[in-house]
């Protein structure tokens, strides 16, 4: 007896998952828009004590730059994401995409959108590491 390699439940259970966390981060990343465009517009308020003035400038490029780093994180999720649920289609998830080994159940369980086994994300860690900026 074979130890279920492939399991169609737990399959669709990732998948549920899966998609339910894209969508959630596509909502998360449309709001940020939304909150950014908002915050683009000329704010015509009648105090313009100049140090209120200076202390909103330093929050808000910093909240900027906190929104920033956010909507990488997001949108670098998204594309993991969105390359998982390609899989499930295609009918290769669970599958390494660099070595196509069968990626541990407990891995998929831990990360759904896992889409490279253990060693080989590994590798990809240290290329990137060395590879460095581009
Ligand atoms: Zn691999």
């Amino acid at each position: 007896m074979g130890r279920a390699g492939r399991n169609p439940r737990t399959q669709r259970t990732q998948a549920a998952l899966i998609l339910a966390e894209l969508e959630s981060v596509r909502a998360r990343l449309t709001v940020l828009e939304r909150g950014s465009a908002r915050r683009e517009q000329p704010q015509l308020t009648g105090d313009n004590t100049p140090s209120s003035d200076t202390l909103d400038t330093i929050q808000e490029g910093m909240a900027k730059e906190e929104e920033l780093a956010v909507r990488e994180t997001l949108v670098e999720r998204l594309q993991v994401l969105a390359r998982a649920e390609e899989k499930i289609r295609e009918g290769t998830y669970g599958a390494c995409e660099a070595c196509g080994m069968p990626i541990p159940p407990a891995r998929l369980r831990a990360l759904p959108e896992a889409i490279l086994c253990l060693s080989c994300a590994e590798a990809e860690e240290i290329r990137a590491v060395q590879g460095g900026r581009k």
